[in-house]
């Protein structure tokens, strides 16, 4: 399975993440030192990338992480990103083992959600809602709906279903992924 990789800005940005000691300095610093000179002389690179470059370049050297236990808004947006994944790359038409094995995961899977409210609110929207396993665009809008709840619970902006695959699988039609 090929997955897709942004790649049209510093190619280690995504080091931010990484695993470093406590005021270690992470390979996207490092990478932003090489990187810099470059990005700011370079005569072939358009302004607007430029700046855009310069700025995750600034964001990068600023990344020294400390390893802290995750709180509810890291979790949450780490969580769905593994969950809008894991369902993009579904097969088309998941066979009815894979259905019952996807219905279950989705179910064990709000009980031990570590948010407590998280996960009491997402057991009661599932069994309001509960999983479309039939075919992965199902699965994938349903997922979608259902993060949408959430959103509309916590006051964030609804997002634009149709737009889930170019979002989580296809990268965006504009070329700004590629
Ligand atoms: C199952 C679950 C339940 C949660 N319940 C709560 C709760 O009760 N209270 C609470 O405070 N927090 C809850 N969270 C966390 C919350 O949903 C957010 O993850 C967190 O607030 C960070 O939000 P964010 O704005 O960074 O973007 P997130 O909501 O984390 O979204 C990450 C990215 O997903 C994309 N996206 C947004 N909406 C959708 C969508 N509908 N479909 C597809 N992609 C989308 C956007 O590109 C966005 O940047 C829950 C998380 C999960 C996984």
């Amino acid at each position: 399975m090929e997955y897709r990789r942004c790649s049209s800005c510093i190619p280690e940005s995504g080091a931010l993440t990484g695993y470093y000691q406590p005021g270690q300095l992470s390979p996207g610093f490092l990478a932003s030192l090489l990187l810099l000179p470059l990005l700011l002389f370079h005569p072939g690179l358009g302004l607007a990338k430029a700046e855009l470059c310069f700025l995750v370049t600034i964001w990068n050297m600023l990344q020294v992480s400390h390893e802290c236990p995750v709180d509810k808004e890291e979790l949450g947006r780490s969580t769905w990103t593994f969950l809008h994944t894991m369902t993009a790359y579904l097969p088309e038409k998941p066979s009815p083992q894979e259905q019952d094995k996807l219905s279950n995961f989705f179910q064990i899977f709000s009980r031990v959600y570590p948010c407590a409210e998280c996960s009491q609110d997402f057991q009661k929207d599932i069994e309001k809602h509960p999983p479309q396993t039939k075919t992965r665009k199902q699965l994938c809008k349903w997922l979608c709906e259902a993060h949408n709840r959430v959103n509309v619970k916590l006051g964030k902006p609804k997002f634009d279903c149709s737009l889930v695959d170019e979002r989580w699988r296809d990268g965006w039609k504009d070329g700004s992924c590629d």
